[in-house]
């Protein structure tokens, strides 16, 4: 009689087929690369303003060479984890440069970044301990700080007076506060300045997550901690500066660096470092090269900056009456807020018609009411690129816009 299913994973079909309902069934898509931000969308060619590959050097020859140099010297996998066999001299020699790079006294090199931060929180902070994070901190900074079982107090976005009195309130001995540099969903950055000076007040240590703004921010695209002017000489302990390597730098990974003894803590405390598969070392040689051509990108960091300006110059002369609201940001990453979710994906679909790929973000990712494009600049667009996007928005705004009433 009953209708209950036998296993619970019978379940799973009709549970998929409610997320469908519920239009918020996801789907990968196909892509191959076309040529600078060109890539053939399940077989469409599109131009794309959403990968975060800030300088356009995941496809660079120097660095495929790299790959494929170190492959003939260390083959394929690292074959271990990297307190076993697995620290290979590539990946060795990667973590010198990457310390000296963003000049800070050492580095740790991780295979990803969600796993870095949900496993370096952990190894920092524990029961009993008090965690402070952003409201629009990244999943894999929330995802860490619940694995630490420390207590978490979330913090509204960027309102460092909030995160004063929660720190001046807590009675914790290890105080850790976790914060993008800049936001993922609104290209914002953090006051690292005043970040860093309330940690110093409290006795608290800071977790910064420079990964959109490694490779594109600060003096040679140092960081964003470098652009603050808070390294080398003026490196404070109380920062752990964690960036990712799958973005500008064109590659894969991620890093930590600080100061050395909490590094070499980490090193010995981190589950995810411990009990992981050390990155390949091809990997880690095209980053070196990757780090060499950072470095002297400012050319490319130009281009970007020049196509960050033409956007967002653009976009403030679409019609006021829409109510689409571009948040203010400096990075390669430009949130335009369309409203409703129906409203943004409306746009996301009129682009997709004409060649263009934009996405669409909508809650949980970001609040209720806040559906946006997140379009993201690369070096690799050019100034046409950015204004056949601009021409296409215009077109949309003026079919979307009420024809006004005659006078
Ligand atoms: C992409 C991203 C990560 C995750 O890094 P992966 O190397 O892709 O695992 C972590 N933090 C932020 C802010 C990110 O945008």
């Amino acid at each position: 009689m009953s209708t209950v299913p036998a296993s619970w994973l019978d379940e799973i079909p009709a549970r998929l087929a409610e997320i469908e309902r519920a239009h918020l069934l996801r789907r990968r898509r196909v892509v191959q690369p076309a040529g600078g931000a060109r890539l053939l969308v399940d077989g469409q060619p599109m131009l794309a303003f959403c990968s975060n590959d800030y300088l356009g050097l995941a496809g660079h020859p120097a660095l495929a060479e790299a790959a494929r140099e170190a492959t003939r010297s260390f083959g394929v996998g690292s074959g271990g984890s990297p307190l076993v066999s697995g620290h290979s001299a590539a990946n060795a020699a990667l973590e010198q440069e990457l310390a000296a790079f963003v000049q800070l006294p050492r580095a740790l090199y991780f295979y990803a970044g969600y796993a870095t931060n949900t496993g370096i929180i952990p190894a920092l902070v524990g029961d009993g301990d008090a965690l402070f994070s952003d409201a629009l901190n990244h999943a894999c900074l929330i995802d860490g700080a619940r694995l630490s079982r420390a207590s978490i107090h979330r913090y509204p976005h960027a309102d460092l007076a909030a995160l004063e009195a929660a720190l001046a309130a807590s009675t914790a001995r290890r105080k850790l506060v976790v914060s993008d540099a800049v936001f993922s969903m609104d290209g914002d950055l953090i006051d690292i300045p005043a970040l860093l000076a309330l940690c110093e007040r409290f006795d608290a240590l800071l977790l910064l997550d420079d990964a959109h703004g490694f490779g594109v921010l600060g003096p040679q695209g140092r960081g964003s901690l470098a652009q603050a002017g808070l390294t080398g000489v003026a490196a404070s302990r109380r920062v752990l500066y964690m960036a990712t390597l799958g973005k500008a730098a064109g590659v894969a990974g991620a890093f930590v660096a600080g100061d050395d003894a909490l590094v070499e803590w980490l090193l010995q405390k981190t589950r995810t470092y411990i009990f992981a598969t050390a990155a390949p070392p091809l990997l880690a040689s095209a980053l070196r090269t990757s780090l060499s051509l950072i470095e002297a990108a400012d050319d490319l960091r130009q281009h970007l900056a020049a196509r960050i300006a033409q956007l967002r110059a653009g976009l403030a002369r679409l019609p006021p009456a829409l109510g689409w609201q571009l948040l203010p940001s400096d990075t390669a990453v430009q949130a335009l807020v369309i409203g409703s979710n129906e409203a943004a994906l409306a746009v996301m679909e009129s682009l997709r018609e004409q060649g263009l790929w934009v996405p669409a973000i909508r809650p949980p990712t970001v609040p209720a009411g806040t559906a946006r494009l997140r379009i993201a600049l690369s070096a690799a667009h050019t100034a046409e690129d950015v204004d056949q996007l601009l021409q296409a928005l215009h077109r949309h705004a003026a079919l979307a816009l009420p024809v006004p009433a005659a006078a």
